[in-house]
């Protein structure tokens, strides 16, 4: 059931590929003290929907992790692995619309004919006119339109694109069956009444998709605020690819203080000797998202 809607409410929606980084400790820490410093509420979605990419036993590290860092969040936790008939039926919602297409091309196929992008390669719409060859299954494509898509990032300020040329029809349901986070994210947002959506900005131009999502299946739009993301030397996104160190469970406090000062705050140094709990009375009674860098990304050797 659609719940009402609050003024605010926020959340942490991480993956369950592994126990939480510094990366993922920046976009958790961001989102928090947004809805906290506003009173809001803070939900909890472990976005577990993708077997192949996923370690046992990282859901409840990250859970754990979270709790230990004093950070509570409010509801049940929302794991994506119960909420599959809730991505069909958004699926079959656009389908019967006209929507969305069936796609045989294989990866390759893919990469041949696309033009790259730094979010990967524009579908080229081979499909759209039928599939071109008989297989046992397929994916699911949305087809996009040229019309612009944009909206007001509360700390990136104006972003926008033109779907159709800069991305191209997107997969909302992969040719092994499972549904993409593009669908399921939109789906849950909305379930979950999410007023305010805060992450890294790994995942700014994909809310272009989700706010193009939401329109085609009559969805309300959270706004948005896209936190930079930590990157290593190399320019590349802290993640378990990347081999990001899990944080250093003895010392809680001062791998907030860490993420606090990434976002641009400026804690007295003597934070660092308080509880979590003092840790954060203080964080929450000083945030100021003016203070958070408008930057995409920033190289952090600190680690
Ligand atoms: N599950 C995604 C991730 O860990 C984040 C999704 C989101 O915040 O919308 O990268």
């Amino acid at each position: 059931m659609m719940k009402s809607t609050p003024h605010y409410r926020g959340r942490f929606a991480p993956s369950p590929t592994g126990p939480l980084h510094f990366g993922s400790l920046v976009a958790a820490v961001g989102s928090y003290l947004e809805a906290r410093s506003r009173k809001g509420e803070w939900l909890l979605r472990m976005e577990d929907i993708d077997p192949p990419r996923e370690v046992a036993g990282a859901a409840d590290s990250i859970l754990h992790g979270l709790e230990h860092l004093g950070m509570y969040w409010d509801d049940a936790v929302l794991y994506q692995s119960h909420r599959y008939g809730a991505y069909d039926q958004a699926l079959a919602k656009l389908e019967q619309a006209g929507h969305t297409y069936l796609c045989s091309c294989s990866r390759a196929e893919i990469f041949k004919y696309a033009v790259m992008t730094d979010d990967g390669p524009i579908y080229s719409g081979a499909c759209r006119g039928g599939v071109n060859k008989q297989q046992a299954s397929y994916a699911i494509r949305v087809r996009v339109n040229d019309g612009y898509i944009g909206f007001e990032d509360h700390v990136q300020g104006r972003i926008g694109q033109h779907l159709e040329q800069e991305v191209g029809d997107f997969v909302l349901r992969r040719a092994d069956g499972l549904p993409a986070y593009q669908l399921a994210v939109v789906v849950d947002d909305a379930m979950q009444g999410i007023t305010h959506v805060v992450r890294g900005c790994d995942l700014l131009n994909a809310s272009l998709r989700q706010v193009y999502l939401q329109s085609l299946l009559g969805l309300a739009h959270p706004r948005y605020l896209h936190l930079p993301v930590v990157v290593n030397d190399k320019g590349e996104k802290l993640s378990k690819q990347t081999f990001a160190a899990p944080l250093d469970q003895n010392r809680p406090v001062a791998e907030l203080c860490k993420a606090l000062i990434f976002l641009g705050q400026d804690p007295p140094v003597s934070l660092s000797e308080a509880s979590v709990d003092e840790f954060w009375v203080w964080a929450i009674a000083h945030w100021q998202l003016s203070r958070v860098p408008r930057q995409r990304q920033i190289a952090y050797s600190g680690l």
